[in-house]
C-alpha cells in the first residue's frame, strides 16, 4: 500500500562511499500532496538521499518509487530530470542578468512550449502560468526587474519559481532559508504552504522555527537512517533527537 499509494517511497535504502555507510538502511514515505520536513545533523545524510532520488547517487541496496509506480533506481539522472522531480539546491542560480519573467520562461521546459506550439495557445498558455507563478513567488511587481537586482531571499524565491515553471510533481528544496531575513523566512514558510496545495514537496532545513511555520511532519535523520519522526513537538521531545542535533 505504501508503494503505491506514496509519492516517494524509499524502500530500505543504502549506500557507501569507501566503505563508510552514509544511507543505512533508510525507509521514508512521503503521499501525494505532501510537504516533509528533513531535518539532522551535518554528515546525517540528507544531501545524499536528495542525490538517490534525483539518480545523482545510485544506491548499492534497496529501491526507490516515485509516483507509486516507478523504480528511480533503474533511472539515470537526466531521464528522472524529465519525470517531474525538480530540486533546488541551497544557493540560487538564477540569470542575473536576464529579468524575472525570462528566467522563468527560460526554466519552462522544451515539452512544454512544444506542446503550446502545436495546439496554437503558446502565448496565452505561458503567459497564464507565468502570472501564476509570480503571484505565488511573490514577484508580480519584480517581473521586469534584472534578477541581479532582486535581494538574496528573493532570488531564492524566483529559484522556486523555476522549478514550478518545469511543472513538477515532487520539489526537493534544500535549505530553502538559508542567510535570509527574518520576514523572507516568514514569508517563505507562506509560500511553500501554497506550494504544497499542489505538489509533494520536501524541504530540508535547519531553522526549527521556520519548520514550525510550515506545520508539518518531520524525519530527522542520523546515521543514514530515520531517527524520529512526526510533528515537530513529537521529535524535538525525542531524548536521541536533542542529543545528537538539538541539543548541540
Ligand atoms: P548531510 O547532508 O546530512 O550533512 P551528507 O549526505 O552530505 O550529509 O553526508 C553523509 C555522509 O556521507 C558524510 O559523512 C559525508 O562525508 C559522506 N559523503 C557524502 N557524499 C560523499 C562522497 N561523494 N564521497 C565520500 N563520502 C561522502
Amino acid at each position: 500500500a505504501r508503494l503505491t499509494s506514496s509519492m516517494l517511497y524509499l524502500d530500505n535504502v543504502s549506500v557507501s562511499f569507501d566503505g563508510f555507510r552514509a544511507i543505512n538502511e533508510l525507509s521514508l514515505a512521503v503521499g501525494p500532496g505532501e510537504m516533509r520536513a528533513i531535518i539532522g545533523p551535518n554528515g546525517a545524510g540528507k544531501t545524499t538521499m536528495m542525490d538517490i532520488i534525483t539518480g545523482k547517487t545510485r544506491p548499492d541496496e534497496g529501491t526507490v518509487f516515485f509516483d507509486g509506480k516507478i523504480d528511480l533506481t533503474k533511472h539515470d539522472e537526466s531521464s528522472i530530470a524529465t519525470m517531474g522531480i525538480g530540486r533546488k539546491f541551497q544557493k540560487p542560480t538564477v540569470f542575473e542578468n536576464h529579468s524575472v519573467e525570462t528566467n522563468l520562461l527560460l526554466a519552462m521546459s522544451g515539452g512544454l512550449r512544444i506542446k503550446g506550439l502545436l495546439f496554437g495557445s503558446r502565448k496565452t498558455d505561458e503567459s497564464d502560468r507565468i502570472d501564476n507563478i509570480l503571484v505565488t513567488i511573490r514577484l508580480e511587481a519584480r517581473r521586469h526587474d534584472l534578477a541581479e537586482n532582486l535581494s538574496h531571499g528573493q532570488k531564492q524565491w524566483l529559484e522556486i519559481g523555476m522549478l514550478l515553471a518545469q511543472d513538477p510533481k515532487l520539489l526537493l528544496v534544500d535549505e530553502p532559508v538559508a542567510g535570509m531575513t527574518d520576514a523572507e523566512t516568514a514569508e517563505t514558510a507562506r509560500l511553500l504552504r501554497e506550494i504544497a496545495q499542489t505538489h509533494t514537496v520536501i524541504v530540508v532545513e535547519h531553522d526549527m522555527d521556520f519548520i514550525r511555520d510550515l506545520g508539518v511532519k518531520v524525519t530527522c535523520l542520523h546515521e543514514g537512517s530515520v531517527l524520529a519522526e512526526g510533528s515537530l513537538d513529537h521529535v524535538s521531545a525525542d531524548q536521541r533527537v536533542v542529543d545528537v542535533y538539538l541539543g548541540r
